[in-house]
């Protein structure tokens, strides 16, 4: 065994992250996952139908990603991302399109004449918009102990601002409905993202080969610096005297390491340390999000994505246009889009074909393009757990999450990044865990 030899339990992107950067600072780092693939809940699978890979549910990154991009960087995957040159984002109803395009002025000052310039938003519902950004940028609207339609209301924010602007972004990042999604949530994210303080912040990359495909140099890397991945295996017991640890793997093995970091989600960390999460962390509610895959005879969709108003489905990503397909599948099926329906619990009971019929019902109404094209497969995967429910009741408490050990670190979207749960709050919380066994040393 070597002397800086680390656990990380868990293959998702915390246990990713931690291990990428571990390896990179000297650590020799054997990962154990129990399911048979890396990536946790980010994952991508081929369609059996069409062949098309496709993500267990589209996922969108962000430039203000930091930890996520070092850690893609780290791995060489970076370049799979298909990247935004400026924020840019439409909007669709049944009454037509809005493209909020910050591309006119570098970083945050785009995104506010972006804004201004939205055409279905009167100057009377985006002057208050901007007074709550600036507000938020100025630590005077903080957020704190209330949810994000407390906040609006608190400052002004009108019906058709919050419907056209607030409510899709409080969805797509917090998977909370607004009258639950803890505001101060929504604050970082206006903070680091719309408005953050560099320039590609605001930018949008979403993952063209699928999300599979970012991990897959992950087991070489590791290899190459001695360490290893071990998948299919879970851990099953844990326990440390303070300077080594030894864990029980399902396989029987017993093995020793000088610092783990365990990055499963409550559940599961809870079978590993009894009694360590406090009550309300160890039953926190989770919130679904699920996703809808469609494939068409034609190509319909002249968006790259668009978050879609007034209808159950939230937000349409045009797959032919962002991800790379194989020709001989998209001459057989031109068009394919996924859809995303955040804080989901409506649609878990329906059933697929339902849910399939339904959404194709609306994005027809949305898109005359559609019309004389044939829907000819769908897949809709729920995802119940995606995430934990962001109340204000519930974030503040994450900050109660520590290791049970000083040399057993917890790690996890649901742990207390500050930021909701994401790639990017997994990702951070990872780098930080390895942060903080390095400076034990
Ligand atoms: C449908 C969907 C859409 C999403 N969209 C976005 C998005 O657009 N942008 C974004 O940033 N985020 C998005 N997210 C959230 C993002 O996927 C998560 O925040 C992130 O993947 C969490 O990573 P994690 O490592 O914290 O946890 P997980 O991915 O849950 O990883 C934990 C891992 O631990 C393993 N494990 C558990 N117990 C053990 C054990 N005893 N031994 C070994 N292994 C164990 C599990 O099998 C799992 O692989 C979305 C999530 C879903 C589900």
């Amino acid at each position: 065994m070597s002397r800086r030899s680390m656990l990380v339990v868990g293959g998702g992107w915390a246990g990713i992250a931690a291990a990428v950067k571990a390896t990179s600072s000297g650590w020799h780092v054997t990962m154990v996952e129990e399911r048979p693939y890396l990536g946790g809940r980010a994952r991508s699978f081929a369609d059996k139908v069409t062949g098309d890979v496709i993500d267990n549910g589209q996922h969108v990154l962000m430039g203000c990603y930091s930890a996520m991009m070092s850690t893609l960087r780290a791995m060489g995957t970076d370049s799979l991302l298909h990247k935004q040159k400026a924020l840019r984002v439409a909007f669709v109803d049944t009454s037509g399109r809005d493209v909020l395009d910050a591309s006119q002025l570098p970083g945050k000052a785009g995104v506010a004449l972006g804004l201004l310039r939205l055409s279905k938003l009167s100057r009377a519902d985006l002057w208050p918009i901007l007074r709550l950004a600036m507000a938020m940028q100025w630590g005077r609207a903080t957020g704190h102990g209330l949810t994000c339609l407390e906040l609006l209301q608190r400052y002004g924010q009108t019906e058709r601002a919050i419907q056209r602007f607030w409510e899709p972004v409080v969805l797509a990042t917090v998977n909370a409905p607004i009258n639950m999604a803890d505001a101060s949530l929504l604050v970082t994210v206006m903070n680091r993202a719309f408005f953050g303080s560099g320039r590609d912040d605001s930018r949008i990359y979403i993952p063209a080969d699928g999300l599979s495909a970012l991990v897959e140099p992950f087991p070489s890397l590791l290899a190459s610096h001695g360490g290893t991945v071990l998948c299919s295996t879970s851990v099953e017991h844990l326990s440390s005297d303070g300077t080594s640890v030894r864990a029980t793997f399902s396989n029987g093995q017993d093995a020793v390491f000088d610092t783990a970091i365990v990055a499963c989600q409550p559940p599961a960390v809870e079978r590993l340390f009894p009694g360590l999460l406090p009550e309300l962390v160890r039953t926190m509610e989770f919130s679904p999000i699920v996703s809808v895959y469609l494939w068409y005879d034609g190509a319909w969709c002249d968006v790259d994505f668009a978050a879609t108003l007034g209808t159950t489905t939230q937000w349409v990503f045009n797959r032919r246009a962002l991800g790379r397909t194989d020709p001989a599948i998209e001459k057989r099926f031109p068009g394919h889009v996924a859809l995303t329906i955040s804080a989901g619990s409506a649609l878990v009971t329906r059933s697929q074909d339902d849910i399939v019929a339904a959404c194709d019902a609306e994005l027809r109404q949305l898109f005359p393009a559609m019309e004389g094209v044939r829907c000819l497969h769908g897949v809709v995967i729920k995802e119940k757990r995606a995430t934990f429910l962001a109340t204000p009741q519930v974030h503040p408490l994450r900050a109660l999450v520590r290791g049970p050990f000083p040399n057993v670190e917890i790690v996890g979207d649901w742990t207390n990044t500050g930021l909701p749960a994401t790639l990017e709050g997994a990702a951070y919380s990872g780098l930080k865990a390895v942060e903080r066994l390095d400076r034990r040393e």
